[in-house]
């Protein structure tokens, strides 16, 4: 029998919120982008974005959240779905899950925007058929999400792996953008912290230029910290930074030697299928996360 039901998914973004109802097998039916203004107005708008659509198509089954963050994810914590001390105003410490699964009254899940983007790479996209394994945004700021067996990696929290302590490239005496750590990964290869070390926007560098050899050895010394610890199938590599033509051959080739060839499974010594680009870029990642995160939901 085919599956009738609709799912509400959410990206929820620090600029704006885009909403969607869909079908089952992931074909959008309504769509709107709410811009982020104060929490209280915002989630209403979101509600009756949902209950309009609902009355039209069909109310959902379940919904799925992919937020920015951080975010509370321990299901044991009283704030679990919060999203934690936020610089955005009025945005510190709001139920977000809370406020949509109470409000549409169906089963809810919420994962940071990069986990969720990365759930929906595996499920449609560049990591389709994999086990395990990363997406990567490389853009304002570097997030890695995780993904084994269709659900996000790390059951309680999530990972901040664009805060990892990485090798400086050769002759590179950046201080770093990172309010944090300085010279953290975000810190050294973010869009902001090329901006800053150049002098010019990462999209107006040549091809040629020295920054993109200093990009591929951060971006690489990440995979490698992937590579030996969550064994991933396959790392996709996305955000605005690698829109650069390229960039994922570069990252290719000082991944090899920075490995050595160490301690590699066969699929692992491939790194033309290892190391890809996202395979969704029409309808955002973040979004299609969100969706399948309803499904989750719906599905226990
Ligand atoms: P966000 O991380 O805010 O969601 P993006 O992923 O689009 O947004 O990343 C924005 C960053 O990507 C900016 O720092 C910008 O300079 C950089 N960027 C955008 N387009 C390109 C490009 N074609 N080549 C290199 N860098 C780019
Ligand atoms: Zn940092």
């Amino acid at each position: 029998m085919a599956d009738e039901r609709r799912f509400a998914g959410i990206e929820a973004g620090g600029t704006k919120f885009v909403c969607a109802l869909a079908t089952a097998d992931g074909r959008i039916l309504a769509r709107e982008r709410i811009g982020t203004a104060d929490p209280v107005l915002t989630l209403s708008q979101t509600l009756e974005f949902f209950g309009r659509a609902g009355r039209e198509h069909g109310a959902p089954a379940a919904a799925g959240i992919a937020s920015f963050g951080p975010l509370d994810l321990d299901p044991a914590s009283p704030a679990y779905g919060s999203i934690v001390s936020t610089p955005k105003p009025g945005w510190s410490d709001v139920n977000i899950l809370a406020a949509v699964r109470d409000g549409l009254g169906v089963p809810t899940r919420i994962d940071t925007d990069v986990n969720a983007a990365a759930l929906a790479e595996g499920r449609n996209g560049a990591a389709k058929g994999c086990h395990t394994h990363a997406y990567v945004t490389v853009g304002t700021g570097i997030g890695v999400g995780l993904v084994a067996g269709g659900r996000s990696l790390i059951a309680r929290g999530h990972a901040e792996m664009g805060h990892i302590p990485v090798p400086r490239a050769p002759g590179d005496d950046f201080a770093g953008v990172c309010s944090y750590h300085g010279d953290c990964l975000e810190g050294m290869a973010s869009g902001p912290a090329m901006a800053a070390r150049w002098g010019c926007p990462a999209q107006g560098l040549a091809p040629g230029h020295p920054a993109w050899a200093m990009q591929a050895h951060y971006v690489a010394a990440l995979c490698c910290t992937l590579i030996y610890t969550v064994r991933p199938d396959r790392i996709v590599i996305g955000g605005g930074v690698f829109e650069q033509p390229g960039l994922h051959a570069h990252v290719r080739r000082v991944l090899e030697p920075m490995l050595a060839g160490y301690g590699l499974a066969p699929h692992e010594r491939d790194l033309d299928t290892l190391i890809v680009a996202p395979g969704l870029v029409e309808t955002p990642p973040g979004l299609l996360g969100a969706l399948e995160l309803a499904r989750q939901a719906a599905d226990g």
